[in-house]
């Protein structure tokens, strides 16, 4: 499958590249690594007039410790920096953990913490040729007025299958949006709408510039457990990252999110009273593993089905929760 046409933009600065993101609004799209962008622009899914190639600017790269413990990581920084930075490991060991699980080692020295945050939605009606989507009349998130997965519907529930923002989530990050009226700062937990085709909030002249996790989190313990086809190199069916702070034997804190099983990755609600004050027991990890399972909504957008997805979204959250008990 070739690229449609298109004209190549490469800023050195992030100046440039907000300027030239404001001049083509509408009309550009920004590649970092490619590796999600460029397959999806090869099945015509986007055919913009031009593209962004942020590659060169370097401010945009890096992971860098604050004084107070907090971490602000660029977004063109690669997962596979992420998933060997001793600081990370160290202050937020569920992000390099999730970072870990992404793709293939290839595409993680390829692939950015912006772009996997920024990631489109998927579903197996929509990532296909365009012969194939022409032979099935089209669907509601791309060129079609109707959904073959809610039928009837006028959602669209294509699955957000990114793994670092359910790690970012229980992290409580926050993002950096640059665009030419200056540069603003969200929650990553309001940067999803739970629409399969608007899944995010952010414009076509803005630009991700930075991923900040706030001193808060550091030294929370996390794990990410992740269901996928092939194990070398896949996207996540159902995904479940568990953060928590221990004290005198007694859970202090806790967070549970889930992605690759809702249009958009979410935080459990409830998790956190569910699981503070309690001990880490079997009976304290199924309860938050039933929990979890009643919030994902998995639909048949992806290649396993959504009852066993969910099963998974349960099975993994008490195996998470009681991972981090054996590890304390
Ligand atoms: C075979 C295969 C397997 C994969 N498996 C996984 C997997 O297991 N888990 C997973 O999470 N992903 C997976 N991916 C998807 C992808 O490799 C990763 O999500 C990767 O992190 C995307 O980052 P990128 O820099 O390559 O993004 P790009 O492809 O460059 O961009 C992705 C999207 O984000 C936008 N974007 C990128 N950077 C910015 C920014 N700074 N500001 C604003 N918008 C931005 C782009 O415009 C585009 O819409 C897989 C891809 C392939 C081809
Ligand atoms: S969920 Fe429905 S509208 Fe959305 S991509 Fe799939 S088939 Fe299309």
């Amino acid at each position: 499958m070739s690229l449609p046409e298109f004209k190549l933009l490469r800023p050195r600065t992030t100046a440039e590249a907000i300027a030239q993101l404001a001049e083509h609004a509408g009309n550009i799209r920004i590649l970092a690594g490619g590796t999600d962008l460029l397959p999806s622009m090869q099945q015509k899914l986007f055919e913009p007039q031009y593209v962004l190639d942020i590659r060169r600017i370097a401010e945009l790269k890096g992971i860098r410790p604050q004084p107070d413990r907090a971490v602000e990581i660029g977004a063109l920084t690669p997962l596979t920096d992420i998933e060997r930075s001793d600081v990370l490991r160290s202050r937020y060991p569920v992000l390099p953990e999730a970072a870990k699980t992404v793709a293939s080692p290839v595409l993680r020295n390829m692939g950015t913490i912006g772009g996997n945050i920024c990631l489109d939605t998927r579903c197996l009606w929509y990532n296909q040729s365009l012969q194939w989507r022409k032979s099935c009349g089209f669907c509601i998130k791309k060129d079609g007025d109707l959904c073959h997965v809610a039928p009837g519907g006028s959602k669209c529930w294509a699955v957000f299958s990114g793994d670092t923002p359910a790690a970012l989530l229980c992290l409580d990050a926050e993002i950096e949006i640059a665009n030419s009226s200056g540069v603003r700062r969200a929650k990553l937990a309001d940067f999803y709408t739970g629409i399969g085709d608007d899944y995010r909030k952010l414009q076509s002249d803005e630009l991700v510039t930075r991923v900040l996790l706030p001193a808060s989190s550091s030294g929370y313990r996390g794990v990410y457990r992740k269901l996928r086809v092939r194990g070398s190199i896949d996207y996540p069916l159902a995904g479940v990252a568990v953060v928590l702070k221990r004290s005198n034997g007694h859970i202090e804190d806790a967070r549970v999110a889930l992605t690759a099983v809702n249009p958009a990755p979410v935080l459990v609600k409830g998790a956190t009273e569910l699981l503070a004050g309690k001990r880490l027991t079997e009976a304290s990890a199924e309860a938050a593993g039933v929990l979890a399972a009643r919030t994902a909504k998995p639909l048949t957008t992806s290649a396993l089905t959504p009852e066993y997805r969910r099963e998974m979204i349960r099975v993994f959250t008490k195996r998470a929760v009681l991972a981090l008990a054996a590890e304390s």
